[in-house]
């Protein structure tokens, strides 16, 4: 180990004592996309080491630079044992050096023996004997307390033990690296408990850990130091206990605590408070893995949701819209009890959805700007009553001068325009539906200043003239701004809702960090 160190040292490299794996200025980007800027990341021997950072922020890709999966650009990583910088450009190869993947999605063999899931695909030349490869699987087993026998078919085994057998795979190929890209996803608590115990023996024999996870209660149980990104960006690397968790949000949102504090809409408390809900469900839950929640919206209320991107924001509304598929939850439009489970469902309510992600959900690409306006509605009418062209052209028209799209014309295919316009078109679509009920997705995200500013503008609006409008933005000024109630998101749970006094950025931010810290 120190001779090891040493020899870096001579070699003008300076590896620290105690430290397998080091990542230094690595730049990564895709087309149009800087993921990793100038990244650094340590990893010591024997540690528990969280990579955090909201969604986009650039971890999976710095693990797939680490794990071969993608070249990097630029910057360097070295590794314990390894003379001068590392070259990884396979998977294959990042495994040769001991760097262990554990994807959340079990990639192993359902239908063979948990020993072969342990020996499978092993390059390592000799053929291995049937009779001594369950032996040895079961001594590995038994030595990571791991409850499953190396005869028993993988498939029948739950997906924790599972996870832990491609965890075994991992530490019997003698890994010094072991990543865990969100293992715990789908994992109950008890399995959860069993996944981090075996995470703290191998901790105590020297395995270094890279844990991937959005749950920041599991951050704090199990992990010794944090390294947070944010937009392909170090933003910096902390010991647990000196970092709280509301300056853990702080760092991953880019806020500021104190900076804002007092950054506070100029619209007051514009909830008709005695107004009738609109839309009221109880116990809604999706199949998209959020917990079961309450929630209503009043006459002329603007309300939205907010936590970490990834927290769930967004399953919830679409839950609402019946764009995932929903599982329970009884939901009464204006008072009376109605079933909403598709989207068109929710539509005949006068309930319209702008999707986040425009471009998968949203925009029909070859289709003019004329017919992405009209679509929504022409599915409402049916496709064997479809509008005249003369009827489209002149909707159309006068949506593109109302949210002034700048269009060549409406027969220009819409993948043509910028992103602010394209989402000026799909907003067009929604709003000639004149629904009672609005469900804006980050209708802002990535587009000019100014359209960002009429499209607030347009929501206080539609609720000046009875509507309700449910906005989700990543931007929390912009929430202050146009939300007189916001639905507070942690781990896919509702965890607070803050009305008046309380909608303040460090109130959301405390309430998202949830625990003791809240006066941190
Ligand atoms: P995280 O894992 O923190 O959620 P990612 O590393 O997946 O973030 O993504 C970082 C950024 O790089 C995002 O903007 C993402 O859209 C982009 N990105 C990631 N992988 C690719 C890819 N294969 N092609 C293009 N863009 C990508
Ligand atoms: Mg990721």
């Amino acid at each position: 180990m120190r001779s090891c160190a040493a020899r870096f040292m001579r070699k003008g490299i300076l590896m620290r004592d105690g430290v397998v794996l080091e990542m230094r200025g690595i730049y990564k980007s895709f087309p149009g996309v800087k993921a990793l800027r100038n990244v650094d990341f340590t990893l010591r021997e024997g540690e528990i080491h969280a990579l955090m950072g909201e969604n986009g922020a650039g971890k999976s890709t710095l693990i797939k630079v680490l794990t071969g999966v993608y070249s990097k650009d630029d910057g360097e990583i070295f590794l314990r044992g390894v003379d001068g910088a590392a070259v990884i450009r396979s998977p294959q190869e990042a495994q040769n050096l001991g760097i262990a993947t554990v994807y959340q999605e079990i990639t192993l063999c359902p239908n063979l023996s948990v020993a072969e899931n342990i020996y499978i695909g092993r390059g390592s030349g000799s053929l291995r004997n049937w009779k001594k490869m369950g032996a040895d699987a079961d001594k590995i087993l038994q030595s990571l307390d791991i409850p499953a026998r190396a005869s028993q078919q993988l498939g029948t085994c739950s997906l924790a033990v599972q996870q832990m057998v491609a965890i075994a795979r991992a530490i019997d190929m003698d890994c010094k690296v072991l990543i865990l890209d969100e293992p715990t996803s789908s994992l109950d608590e008890q399995e959860v408990e069993k996944l981090f115990r075996l995470m703290r023996d191998l901790r105590s024999r020297g395995v270094g850990i890279i844990f991937v996870t959005h749950f920041l209660d599991q951050v704090y149980e199990v992990c010794d130091r944090i390294t947070v990104l944010r937009d392909g960006q170090l933003v910096g690397e902390y010991e647990i206990g000196s970092l709280p968790r509301l300056q853990l949000v702080s760092k991953m949102l880019g806020k500021d605590l104190d900076d804002l504090s007092d950054i506070k809409g100029d619209r007051e408390g514009s909830t008709e408070e005695g107004a009738e809900p609109v839309y009221e469900v109880q116990g809604l839950q999706s199949n998209a893995g959020i917990s079961p929640f309450d929630f209503h919206i009043r006459k002329g209320e603007v309300n939205g949701f907010t936590g970490l991107l990834g927290s769930g924001r967004s399953e919830c509304v679409r839950a609402i819209f019946g764009a995932d598929r929903v599982l329970s939850g009884s939901v009464k439009v204006n008072g009376k009890k109605v079933k909403i489970t598709k989207p068109l469902d929710a539509m005949k309510q006068g309930i319209a959805y702008l999707p986040e992600d425009r471009k998968a959900d949203g925009i029909v690409g070859d289709l003019s700007v004329r017919e992405n306006i009209i679509l929504a509605q022409q599915v409402l009418k049916g496709f064997f009553h479809p509008f005249s062209k003369a009827e489209t052209a002149k909707i159309a028209k006068e949506y593109i001068d109302l949210l002034d799209i700048k269009t060549a014309s409406a027969e220009t295919p819409i993948r043509a325009l910028s992103g602010g316009n394209q989402q000026k078109v799909i907003l067009a679509r929604w709003l000639l539906m004149h629904p009672e009920y609005l469900i804006l997705d980050e209708p802002t995200r990535g587009i000019d200043v100014g359209t960002k500013v009429d499209i607030q503008k347009l929501v206080l609006k539609l609720a000046d003239e009875g509507k309700s409008v449910t906005f989700i933005s990543s931007e929390t000024e912009e929430m202050l701004r146009t939300c007189s109630r916001l639905i507070v998101m942690r781990d896919r749970k509702v965890v607070g809702e803050l009305t008046g006094d309380d909608l303040t950025q460090n109130k959301i931010m405390s309430t998202i960090a949830g625990g003791e810290e809240n006066n941190a």
